[in-house]
């Protein structure tokens, strides 16, 4: 809570946007209390963490940096928020987003940008830019992120910190608010590969709750980042994906990329190059099936159930009130969203737009396929580049939107994916990622791997 105080403030990181000092503290006491008793603790009982403020919790506000949830407080907690709760970590607060998780800045948020803590004029990544920030700037040793199309992986990488995100459907996403469905995946951001296995072992595992949840044990992730910390590959295949490299890739990035690759050579790993063409399609098809996806899951923000209303005098209708509430309460990019998807899914355009992108994101699947049948995981830079300055950006969304061209064919696909720090840009001396894929319940490989390499 000192760190936080010390480094936190609307000038520094910037990386919360509620803290709960009484509500840790009580947390904090109970678990001593539960350790003097001699009750059964979990290894990570009294291990502060923060959670991204798009999951909801019942002792604190629930915003998505949004003013349209401005004052809203949910009457129950995500599932992982529970499991946090039940496994004894102490949740600290609440970390700042791109609104919605729309973004990789967390420039998109209503209550400011998040600084990134290696240089606080640059961006920390996004969307989940507070979350990985919070982890680098020594605010919580641990926090939980969400990952729709690198959410979790991309401020990890730009800030020095681990990022994973798991297999979809192997954490529940009951209590985290839904921006594209069938592509959003809870994961653990951490300082290290095993810290972010325990907490991954906590959240992860079937839940009647939500629909999409695998009923099946977790892949053994604990297991495979001990194992891989003995630092032997020997036999493991790895595969570098050659379409991740060229044009628009910083240099610096691309040979702090290339060095962490040849340690894999040396730990022992089996490393070939693999042709992934369709992966060029993902960008496109993810910027069509996210907003479809954003479009209708926003639709629930209608003036009456959540946060703000606009307008409520009287004299108004239900529908002035509701587009009044809309138009102040969602910031551009979220409005971007709802008009690009709300095409896409319309009558006449859905066979061209949103139609095609599901082809594409079938061809993204049969990619990964063909490239598991030879190899054991997959590896490229996590991003393009390391952190971009704040605001350089903003006004180019097609910019922005390329700090994802890595970490989406993993969600369009649901397979695991993570990004480990590996080293910094020696154009820059800025952090840089290297993203670990591998197959759809198979996280355990990219644990494995990343154990031995960092
Ligand atoms: N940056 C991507 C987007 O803007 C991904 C966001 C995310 O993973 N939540 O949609």
């Amino acid at each position: 809570l000192e760190r936080i105080e010390a480094v936190d403030g609307p000038d520094g990181v910037h990386a919360f946007l509620h803290v709960d000092a009484e509500g840790a503290l009580a947390a904090a006491e109970a678990v001593d209390r539960a350790v003097a008793e001699g009750g059964p603790v979990s290894p990570l009982a009294g291990v502060p963490v923060a959670v991204k403020d798009n999951m909801t919790t019942t002792d604190m506000p629930t915003t998505c940096a949004s003013a349209i949830l401005d004052g809203w407080r949910p009457p129950y907690d995500a599932t992982v928020v529970a499991r946090l709760r039940a496994a004894g970590l102490i949740p600290l607060g609440k970390t700042n987003l791109d609104e919605f998780a729309m973004g990789s800045s967390t420039e998109n948020s209503a209550f400011g940008t998040t600084r990134n803590p290696w240089d606080l004029s640059r961006i920390p990544g996004g969307s989940g830019g507070g979350s990985s920030a919070a982890v680098a700037a020594g605010e919580a040793p641990l926090a939980l992120g969400s990952d729709t199309g690198g959410s979790i992986r991309q401020p990890g990488a730009v800030t020095g910190t681990v990022g994973v995100k798991p297999t979809y459907g192997t954490v529940s996403r009951y209590g985290l608010v839904a921006f594209s469905s069938s592509l959003d995946q809870i994961g653990p951001c951490a300082r290290s590969v095993l810290d972010a296995a325990l907490l991954h072992e906590v959240i992860g595992g079937h839940d009647p709750r939500d629909q999409t949840s695998v009923d099946g044990p977790l892949p053994p992730v604990v297991e495979a980042a001990l194992a891989g910390a003995r630092g032997d590959l020997a036999g493991v295949r790895v595969g570098i994906v050659s379409e991740f490299s060229g044009e628009g890739y910083q240099p610096g990035v691309l040979a702090a990329f290339t060095d962490a690759v040849r340690v894999l050579g040396e730990l022992g790993a089996d490393v070939v190059e693999v042709s992934c063409p369709s992966f060029s399609y993902a960008l496109p098809a993810y910027y069509l099936i996210a907003p479809s996806e954003a479009s209708s899951n926003l639709a629930r923000f209608d003036a009456m159930r959540y946060g703000l209303r606009v307008g409520d005098d009287g004299s108004q209708s239900t529908d002035e009130v509701m587009s009044q509430t809309r138009e102040k309460g969602f910031g551009a990019e979220v409005k971007r969203r709802i008009m690009i998807g709300t095409h896409a899914l319309s009558a006449g355009s859905y066979d061209a737009l949103y139609g095609k992108a599901l082809k594409a994101r079938t061809l993204i699947v049969r990619d990964f396929t063909a490239a598991f049948e030879t190899c054991d995981v997959l590896v490229s830079p996590t991003t393009p580049t390391t952190a971009f300055p704040i605001g350089e950006r903003t006004d180019d969304p097609l910019a922005m939107y390329l700090a994802d061209l890595c970490t989406i064919p993993s969600n369009l696909a649901g397979n695991a994916a993570l990004s480990v720090p590996c080293g910094l840009a020696a154009d820059d001396q800025l952090p840089v990622g290297m993203q670990i894929m591998a197959p759809a319940l198979a996280d355990d490989r990219a644990y494995r791997v990343a154990a031995a390499y960092e």
